[in-house]
């Protein structure tokens, strides 16, 4: 296939470079001239669209998504594909839907899980949204650039899924925290909690592969300094999104409203680039009451 690729960072790049590495001509487009390994430059949106069968999008937001879909839809070849793996709003994700639809370009939105590491070494899980026709033209792309995808529904699913489940992630990695937090203060061995709960009824991911504190469990990034992994300001990022989500369909979400609060407190204090999981070395700071709402 011709594929077009737009947004070459930290993860279109080495998504890019995947799909080069299977055979496919891939034809890549940044606004910073980024390019990738395998990847074709060009110097102008329009050259990543034009005569493409698909055209991948990763992108920073829904605002830059919007704009970068009113340059490429109108040069799109019909029959083509769209593919979306930017994590934005629900609303953006089904306004390009519609602008792509309108010109017989077909469309999914297929945010990713893996983060960079699942970038590059094509092992990322993507959540679609869109037509079963939609569906089956960029399942081959997904099986190059992922190794698990999932067809969440119509368009707009995909978005919703993801922001479900990081909704679920960030609300568990708060409570991982403050139990690790608490069982410090109550002079427990944090190996031995581990041992217990990652083997009872509180065990999730948060706790099992990705515990929060330094020396337990599995290698995460608690043992490095805290060098995401997935960044804090990304963790706030998709948790503002759910709760745009949960605005615009009148769903009470009180513990993803909270922890929406108190990541953008971390994010204030501490700025970017720090792991999603060093909320526990700030609750091991805090005394009791200092980030009650
Ligand atoms: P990034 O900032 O590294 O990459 C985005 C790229 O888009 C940049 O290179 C930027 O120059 C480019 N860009 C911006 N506007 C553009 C335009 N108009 N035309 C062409 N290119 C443009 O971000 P990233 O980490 O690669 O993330 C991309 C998306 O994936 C985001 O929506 C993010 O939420 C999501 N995501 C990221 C991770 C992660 O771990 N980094 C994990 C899952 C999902």
């Amino acid at each position: 296939m011709r594929i077009g690729f737009i947004g070459l960072g930290n993860m279109g790049a080495p998504m890019a470079s995947n799909l080069a590495k299977a055979g496919h001509d891939v034809f890549g487009f940044d606004v910073t001239h980024a390019t990738a390994d395998g990847v074709t430059g060009v110097e102008a949106v329009a050259d990543a669209v034009v005569d493409m069968d698909a055209v991948v999008t990763m992108l920073p937001n829904g605002d830059i998504l919007r704009s970068v879909y009113d340059e490429i839809v109108p040069v799109g070849k019909s029959g083509s594909i769209f593919i979306d793996c930017s994590t934005v709003d629900v609303e953006s994700a089904r306004a390009v839907h519609s602008l792509a639809n309108e010109k017989s370009i077909l469309s999914i939105d297929a945010p990713v899980s893996g983060g960079i590491g699942g970038a590059a070494a094509g092992t990322l899980t993507f959540m679609a949204g869109g037509a079963d026709a939609a569906f089956e033209k960029a399942l081959p792309l997904f099986e190059i650039m992922g190794q698990k995808t999932v067809h969440c529904g119509e368009g707009g699913a995909g978005q919703a899924a993801k922001i479900c489940n990081n909704m679920i992630l960030g609300i568990s990695m708060i409570g991982v925290c403050e139990a690790f937090a608490l069982g410090s203060k109550l002079d427990l061995d944090p190996q031995k909690l581990f041992d217990v709960v990652s083997t009872s009824s509180g065990s999730c991911w948060s706790v099992n592969t990705y515990c929060p504190v330094p020396g337990v469990g599995p290698s995460s990034p608690a043992d490095n300094d805290y060098k995401p992994g997935f960044a804090a300001e990304l963790m706030l990022k998709d948790l503002l999104l759910s709760q745009d989500a949960a605005q615009l369909v009148d769903a009470d979400t009180p513990m993803g409203a909270r922890a929406s609060q108190l990541y953008q407190t971390f994010v204030d204090e501490h700025g970017t680039g720090k792991d999603f999981s060093a909320f526990l070395p700030l609750l091991l700071k805090t005394a009791r009451g200092t980030l009650d709402g």
